[in-house]
């Protein structure tokens, strides 16, 4: 747990005031080559270019020196799973994601029957009590059948007061986020159970039309879980999730950014249309992130990993799964697509429910990243989400 004077750079952990220099320093609009950063009682204090002001330097020598990464949604890393329970896991998942840059995330859980989500829970809670994740975030239980993707369809319910109440008492405030279908029976009640007791109601792994999305919205729902994906697709005469959760000013857009979950130029249209106030980029991860290939589970499910890309098997048709990116892996290529910026994409998952003073990580010249992942052929993998 970092203490509001300390600072996490390269892995290592620091405390006091420190000027950052020689590095290239990415700020909102541009990149400043030769900038410092001045760090004052664990916050950023002044960014700029050229002289540094006096104090104790960190040289970075030509790294390239961004923000925190804030990742609203992700399920585990470095073959540690958030569902596992195991202080072990739990651990590696935060190590491997800290590693890549991200300095607040949520742990999101998969839907499991309501007592094993309360163990944990009540496992999670203490990485929020420590400061190592920022809360937790209920992908289901209550979710539709016809979208669960990757959950277990036995475990998925129809959202009722009590079962509301027992999973939030669980939490004791550390629940920030609950993912539901707001067609569902009790859907939008529950959404406004949700947002008046502080937590985010997000709409996903829905099959709902306009007219069961729109109320939702209106009781207080204000994120959308991965658009596009684990939802109803866009129809010109059924905009359905996808087109009215894009359209809604009052929703922030989940986009899975890995350039395999959505194609590049429907990232582009969305986060075009949504704008950098509305679009957060998130990984979605699962333990299999920067982990080697092989077998991992996704809460029940068992999920094969190969050649970077995960799968896994249901009713004999093999579907593309989860994340397996961390956040700048697509912002980074997309950026490189003929004529886009990475401008043009969100703020790198960050909300404003979520927002928070920035943490500083600092990246090598090359980054430390992985190569280009191997993409699927074109109809393998189908029906991401
Ligand atoms: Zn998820």
């Amino acid at each position: 747990m970092l203490g509001p004077d300390q600072y996490m750079l390269g892995g290592v952990k620091g405390t006091g005031d420190f000027v950052i220099t020689g590095g290239r320093i990415a700020g909102p609009t541009r990149v400043l080559d030769d900038g410092w950063v001045a760090v004052t009682g664990g916050l950023i204090s002044e960014v700029g270019q050229g002289a540094p002001p006096e104090g104790p330097r960190m040289d970075v020598a030509g790294a390239l020196v961004v923000p925190g990464f804030v990742d609203t949604h992700c399920h585990g890393g470095g073959g540690g799973s958030f569902s596992s329970g195991d202080p072990d896991e739990l651990a590696l998942a935060v190590r491997a994601h800290r590693g890549h840059g991200t300095t607040t995330m949520l742990a999101s859980l998969v839907s499991d029957p309501v007592h094993a989500l309360c163990d944990q829970i009540a496992a999670l809670r203490e990485l929020v009590q420590d400061g190592e994740v920022h809360g937790i975030h209920l992908e289901g239980p209550f979710i539709s059948h016809a979208r669960c993707g990757a959950h277990d369809p036995a475990a998925l319910l129809e959202p009722d007061t009590a079962t509301v109440s027992t999973l939030l008492n669980a939490g004791r405030g550390d629940i920030r986020m609950v993912t539901l279908a707001p067609e569902l029976h009790g859907g939008v009640k529950a959404v406004r159970q949700l947002t008046e007791s502080g937590v985010i109601a997000a709409l996903g792994h829905t099959d709902g039309v306009q007219e069961q999305i729109l109320p939702a919205i209106d009781a207080g729902a204000t994120v959308a879980t991965h658009l596009f994906n684990g939802m109803r697709p866009l129809h010109h005469r059924e905009p359905g999730p996808v087109g009215v959760l894009l359209d809604d000013e009052r929703i922030t857009v989940e986009l899975i950014c890995d350039l395999v979950h959505i194609h590049p130029t429907v990232v582009h249209l969305a986060a075009k249309h949504a704008g950098k106030r509305r679009t957060v980029l998130i990984t979605d991860a699962m333990s299999a992130t920067d982990a080697a290939d092989g077998a991992y589970r996704l809460g029940r499910l068992k999920v094969n990993v190969s050649d970077d890309f995960g799968r896994y098997r249901r009713a004999r048709r093999q579907h593309a799964h989860h994340g397996r990116s961390v956040p700048q892996h697509g912002a980074r290529r997309e950026a490189g697509h003929p004529g886009r910026g990475a401008r043009d994409f969100g703020e790198t998952g960050r909300t404003a429910r979520h927002r928070r003073p920035h943490r500083l990580a600092a990246r090598g010249p090359r980054g430390g990243h992985r190569g280009a992942r191997r993409r699927p052929a074109p109809g393998q993998g189908a029906a991401p989400g």
